[in-house]
């Protein structure tokens, strides 16, 4: 890596990486040429690719028109008409659309609402929202009330009111069979467990991402799970929130992943792939059902200056319109099930790869000592930031988190954009081996040579 000089900037840790000069399709270059293939779409973010020339138009034209106008002193038809679009592309009675900047902003808006409605309807008793272990919804407070993730929660931990959590449903761990309905009800009826214990008439809400993001590397829910946790919140009145964040824009191979089950949240938020990192934008899409008592009761006490900005909301228009004219879902769909192949063979050669999962475009693999235990690497290794840093220098970009809660394990997504080929794919393959060749050399793992 180059050496740099000092700057002013920083983020979580003291790590540098090369300054970025240029992006375009599913390709970064580095301001000394290098070129980096993003196969993570940066955090899973940049769903159509970069500099797009459609959806920087559309922002141009905006720009053109108006950068601003704050929601108290204007309407803009960019926030009108991609609110329509947005409620057009939710499950059926998800019509009203409150625009914020990011996911942690979106996770804040729809549990602030969640609360807010209960109160406005007679039930100030309820106030606990669920969530899983590992999950990650976010780092603001009250996001991070809700998320999984050990480091990252343990230092606020006197600053939250803690919410309680079950275990995410990794049937793989459990050595439980993913596509029994059994396996399914088995974890969704720790849900109902647990609004049992708390007392059914205090919990506000679950919060689920449907496919799991960051935090267990792109967890599928065993069959029969997410028809069973609707199943459970409706019978105890407890909101069903969707944290769509990740999932959401097509990613998993279908516009919201929530449609694989045909399952409908009462809340359901969206920001990563919306833009797609052309401009900063969530939102959450609630039920009018929950909105108009919030409304009628004095209003929703809640909002971000930002909100609803023409310009992100331009962007974000674009954004959907191009997925739709390039069949980019469908694609992802195509292109996904070739890339999970691909990594599955992978495991062949390299043992220690565990397990690969994942849907559409949201993949992952884990790295494990012993795949029939799945006990994890010696943490030592540090194996979740060695094998990014390696994949770097070859020229290609994943993502990676600690499995288990944050404390161990490791996995790596890899996530490119929704619109990858499949010479990509071939391209993505090569660029893995020859990293992961050189961490297992590294880390004296055993590689076997293909024709074994
Ligand atoms: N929810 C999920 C599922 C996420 O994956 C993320 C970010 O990774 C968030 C919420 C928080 O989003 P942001 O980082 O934009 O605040």
């Amino acid at each position: 890596m180059t050496t740099k000089t000092k700057s002013h900037l920083f983020y979580q840790t003291r790590l540098r990486r090369p300054t970025l000069a240029q992006a375009s399709g599913i390709y970064m270059w580095d301001v000394e040429g290098k070129r980096y293939l993003d196969g993570s779409s940066g955090a899973m973010v940049c769903n159509i690719g970069h500099s797009n020339p459609y959806v920087l138009e559309a922002m141009r034209r905006q720009m053109d028109k108006s950068t601003f106008g704050y929601r108290l002193h204007f309407e803009t038809e960019a926030a009108e008409q991609l609110a329509t679009k947005a409620a057009s592309l939710a499950p059926a009675g998800l019509d009203k659309v409150f625009f914020v900047s990011g996911g942690s902003e979106a996770v804040e808006s729809a549990i602030k609402l969640a609360r807010q409605f209960v109160v406005a309807t007679g039930q100030g008793q309820r106030w606990k929202v669920i969530s899983r272990y590992p999950s990650y919804h976010g780092s603001t407070l009250g996001a991070l009330a809700l998320t999984g993730y050990t480091p990252m929660t343990a230092p606020f931990d006197p600053m939250m009111r803690q919410m309680p959590k079950i275990p995410a449903p990794r049937a793989y761990l459990d050595g439980l069979d993913p596509s029994k309905i059994e396996t399914g009800h088995h974890y969704a009826d720790m849900l109902e467990t647990r609004i049992l214990e708390e007392g059914a008439e205090t919990v506000l809400a679950f919060i689920v991402e449907p496919v799991g993001g960051a935090s267990t590397g792109a967890l599928v829910p065993p069959n029969g799970y997410m028809a069973r946790i609707r199943e459970i919140c409706t019978r105890h009145n407890v909101l069903l929130i969707h944290d769509e964040v990740m999932t959401g824009g097509g990613r998993t191979g279908r516009f919201f992943a929530g449609e694989h089950w045909d399952v409908k949240p009462d809340i359901l938020i969206i920001s990563k792939g919306f833009a797609a990192g052309y401009a900063p934008l969530g939102a959450m899409i609630a039920d009018e059902a929950i909105v108009e008592p919030v409304l009628s009761a004095g209003g929703f006490i809640h909002g971000y200056t930002y909100a609803g900005n023409p310009l992100a909301c331009a962007a974000g228009l674009a954004v959907i319109e191009e997925i739709e004219a390039q069949g980019m879902v469908k694609n992802t769909q195509r292109i996904g099930r070739l890339l999970k192949s691909e990594l599955e063979g992978l495991m062949t050669r390299y043992p220690f790869i565990g397990d690969v999962r994942g849907m559409g475009l949201l993949l992952a693999f884990e790295l494990v000592s012993d795949k029939a235990t799945m006990k994890p690497l010696p943490k030592e290794i540090n194996a979740f930031h060695r094998l990014v840093d390696i994949a770097h220098d070859n020229g290609l970009i994943i993502y990676s988190r600690r499995t288990r809660g944050g404390l161990e394990g490791d996995h790596f997504l890899v996530c490119p954009p929704m619109i990858t080929t499949a010479d990509n794919v071939g391209e993505i393959i090569d660029l893995l081996t020859r990293s992961l060749d050189i961490f297992a050399k590294e880390a004296s793992l055993p590689v076997r040579s293909n024709a074994a």
